[in-house]
């Protein structure tokens, strides 16, 4: 069977009403926790084979999101999915008011690599919850996870349902020639307007959850250890290759040194060493070869080392970085830490409001004036005081970007809405309806309806 023929199934499907019935929805939302569960070896396998990740990793940032996503739609579906009433204004009266949450149809999800199991199936489970079918492409530069998903997907799930679809760019271009109700790409700016293009071809509405340059703001009002210990951990974190891990820090110039100390003292008890446990490799030759050329030489504060055959790059810290070096040019998404230093905190804002808004941002300080300033000024997707990463980890939180970090947000209640429709009825009674606003006017009753809007 060709793509082609699977949407148009897809489409005859939604068309037989079945994916709007809640049992339905809920009867797949259990199958696919209990597809996770029974093969939970099998998606460690795969990943460890495409990037060197551990257990650990992939269930504290994987696995765990998914589980958890399934829980919360199978806990809160009824609510989600109730018609919800609203006032009605006065010159509807007699009448009702309500809003009724409907799927959209069929939907395309798009899926990026660095964490190819959540960011592939979360978007692909709230869709699902909010009662569409689904086509899934995953990132096919993650080759073994993609397998996996479409081997426990495809075996166990009617393909007019739901359907992995496996491949590169070339079957992405294709797919993205077809008419689908929504597209929800992950992935880079780049690739996020050749999506947004392709889709405006067909009116299709889309969720784009892109990158950018992430800043760390760390002020001398911070806990320095606690703010070192959580940045190390979030930057390091998958070597770095992490959308919303913070991209470049911007440290007070009084505290940088002995900041710069504690950096070096966690990632080292951290035990960040190639092969191990802890630390991830980068994913393909392409991005090693991008990252090596990031190092300034000049500029190492700490690591620097890299071995080729295994892809490994040390957790690396640049100082004396300016905004106009390379690293600072382009998203780093690896494991390279620039340091810029800075003497005042409002005019370090408003360079940050020079550049693109980012997918997040994180502050640490305990002065109030320096949170108010950054959580006001600032424009980015989503962020944390005092820390970083975590803020994905609260599903009532939506997670998305802004301007060049994307459109649109999902989690929880969020990734709900973005797969669904608000549709409003106002249903009004047949009786009890003054004459006042059918012709012929007259100046009373202008001076009435004038009162009345
Ligand atoms: P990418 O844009 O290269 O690829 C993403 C997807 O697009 C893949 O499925 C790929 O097959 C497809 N694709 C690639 N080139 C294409 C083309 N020319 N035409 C059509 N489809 C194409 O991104 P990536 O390398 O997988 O991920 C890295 C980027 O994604 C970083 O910028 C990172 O910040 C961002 N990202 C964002 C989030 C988020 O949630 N906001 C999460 C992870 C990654």
């Amino acid at each position: 069977m060709d793509i082609q023929e699977i949407v148009s199934n897809q489409q005859a499907f939604f068309k037989t009403q079945q994916t709007k019935n809640l049992k339905f929805r809920k009867m797949y939302l259990e199958k696919l926790r209990d597809i996770i569960l029974k093969n939970e070896d099998l998606l460690y396998e795969a990943i460890h084979k495409d990037f060197g990740k551990s257990k650990f990793d992939t269930f504290t940032t994987e696995l765990s999101f998914v589980l958890n996503d399934i829980h919360y739609y199978l806990k809160n579906l009824n609510s989600l999915s109730k018609p919800k009433k609203v006032t009605t204004n006065l010159s509807n009266q007699i009448g009702k008011s309500s809003i009724h949450p409907e799927p959209l149809g069929c939907v395309l999800v798009i899926g990026a690599w660095n964490y190819p199991y959540q960011l592939s199936l979360s978007p692909m489970i709230a869709a699902l919850a909010a009662g569409n079918c689904c086509i899934l492409k995953p990132s096919e530069i993650a080759e073994n996870t993609m397998k996996v998903m479409a081997k426990l997907i495809n075996e166990n799930f009617p393909p007019e349902y739901l359907y992995v679809y496996e491949g590169g760019i070339d079957k992405t271009t294709e797919l993205l020639k077809l008419k689908f109700d929504k597209i929800f790409f992950t992935g880079s700016t780049k690739v996020g307007k050749i999506v947004y293009k392709a889709a405006a071809e067909h009116l299709t509405p889309v969720v784009l959850e892109l990158g950018g340059k992430s800043p760390a703001i760390i002020t001398k009002d911070a806990d320095l250890e606690v703010a070192a210990k959580r940045i190390v951990w979030g930057k390091f974190l998958n070597a770095g290759q992490t959308c919303v891990a913070p991209d470049y820090l911007l440290v007070e110039e009084a505290i940088h040194e002995q900041f710069l100390e504690m950096l070096r003292k966690y990632i080292t008890e951290f035990k960040y060493e190639s092969g191990s446990e802890q630390y991830t490799r980068i994913i393909n030759r392409k991005n090693f070869d991008r990252l090596i050329k990031l190092i300034d030489q000049e500029k190492i504060y700490f690591g620097g080392n890299f071995d080729e055959t295994k892809l490994h790059i040390e957790p690396t810290i640049l100082h004396n970085v300016t905004w106009e070096d390379d690293v600072m040019q382009e998203e780093i998404f690896g494991p390279i830490l620039p340091v810029i230093t800075f003497t005042h905190f409002n005019p370090v804002l408003n360079t940050i409001l020079d550049h693109e808004k980012p997918l997040a941002a994180y502050l640490f300080t305990h002065n109030s004036e320096e949170k108010e300033a950054f959580t006001s000024k600032l424009s980015f997707g989503g962020g944390c005081i005092n820390d970083v990463i975590m803020h994905l980890g609260n599903e009532r939180l939506p997670f998305g970007g802004v301007g060049a970090s994307g459109i649109g947000n999902y989690h929880g209640k969020y990734g709900f809405e973005a797969f669904s429709h608000q549709k409003s009825i106002l249903e009004k009674a047949t009786w009890g309806e003054p004459n006042i606003k059918y012709p012929p006017y007259s100046e009373k009753k202008l001076s009435w309806i004038k009162k009345l809007l």
